[in-house]
């Protein structure tokens, strides 16, 4: 059985083409688009993600900002640059970097975010009206993993789709996504997480998986059925003695998996890729002109 590899790339470079234009358009009519990323305290991989959104902004002709606070920052002195930020014409999105440290409410944070500038899709408002069919901003990486499914035409209407994983930035809105009457969802979804008994006994049911977990290869070849479409948002590093000290491995036991499953997102340089992707997307759609 051959398994196909469901790579982010040309997913990301199809959007970013379609994109380009819009940028172009509003460029025209002397608008460019604006990131304003607030960034706290020094974690390297929050760093690592902050940078390469600042990146991809800036390749696409767009503006990104950074603030980068104090690990000790008061909640009181983030909202109150989030408040400025708000009211500033020029900033189209507004991101926090997650996580924040600990002395920090992130709900009190996001929430502090204008809906309207909230790119990364988790304010409140966003995530109800999500659930309720009328989404405004999708979050970034769920939205990406609808885009891989779209564009390598993977049919999700009446498929038994299993989340594994219910965080509020990634399995949750998909869960709420997929169950949705859209032409990407109308599926009969099933969450799990750490709690459900016997992850197996659906995952073998399932004619699509997507894992949202943080643990490594979790998803082996023995709990899925044959011809099962897999999708990775896992990203767990293992420490080797390579150069660099680690890789990065996924959710989903990769080289096991593909003895089974018709295709399969690899990690990295598959829903990855994405994320930044689709938040240069949500940020350019934020743009009513
Ligand atoms: P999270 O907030 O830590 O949530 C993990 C979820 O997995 C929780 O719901 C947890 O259950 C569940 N879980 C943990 N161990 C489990 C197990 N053994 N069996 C079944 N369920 C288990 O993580 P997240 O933010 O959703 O991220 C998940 C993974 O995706 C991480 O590796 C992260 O780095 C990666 N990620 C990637 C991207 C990207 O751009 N590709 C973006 C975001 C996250 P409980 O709720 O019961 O605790």
């Amino acid at each position: 059985m051959s398994c196909k590899v469901l790579y982010g790339k040309p997913v990301s470079e199809h959007i970013k083409s379609e994109l380009k234009l819009k940028i172009d358009e509003l460029s025209n009519i002397g608008i460019i688009p604006k990131l304003s990323v607030i960034l706290i305290g020094d974690n390297p991989a929050s760093k690592i993600y902050v940078n390469s959104k600042h990146k991809t902004f800036v390749n696409m002709n767009c503006k990104s900002d950074i603030y980068n606070l104090d690990k000790n920052v008061s909640e009181e002195e983030i909202i109150k640059l989030i408040n400025s930020l708000n009211s500033n014409p020029e900033v189209h999105g507004i991101l926090i970097q997650l996580p924040a440290p600990d002395h920090l409410n992130e709900e009190n944070i996001i929430r502090a975010i204008n809906p309207s500038k909230d790119v990364d899709g988790l304010h409140p408002i966003n995530l109800g009206k999500l659930f309720q069919g009328k989404p405004s901003f999708i979050p970034c990486t769920p939205y990406g993993c609808l885009k891989i499914l779209e564009y390598y035409e993977v049919e999700t209407v009446s498929k038994n789709i299993v989340i594994i994983g219910r965080s509020n930035l990634v399995g949750k809105p998909l869960f709420g996504l997929l169950s949705q009457k859209f032409q990407i969802g109308n599926a009969t979804v099933t969450l799990c997480h750490s709690r459900t008994k016997n992850i197996d006994f659906f995952t073998k049911e399932a004619d699509i998986i997507i894992a949202a977990v943080g643990v490594p290869k979790l998803v082996k070849s023995n709990m899925i059925k044959d011809n099962c479409i897999l999708i990775d948002v896992g990203i767990n590093r293992i420490n080797d003695d390579s150069k660099k000290g680690y890789h990065i491995v996924g959710d989903i036991d990769f080289d096991s998996v593909q003895k089974k499953a018709s295709a399969v997102t690899p990690v990295p340089g598959g829903v990855g890729v994405m994320t930044v992707t689709m938040l240069l997307y949500n940020t350019i759609n934020s743009i009513k002109v």
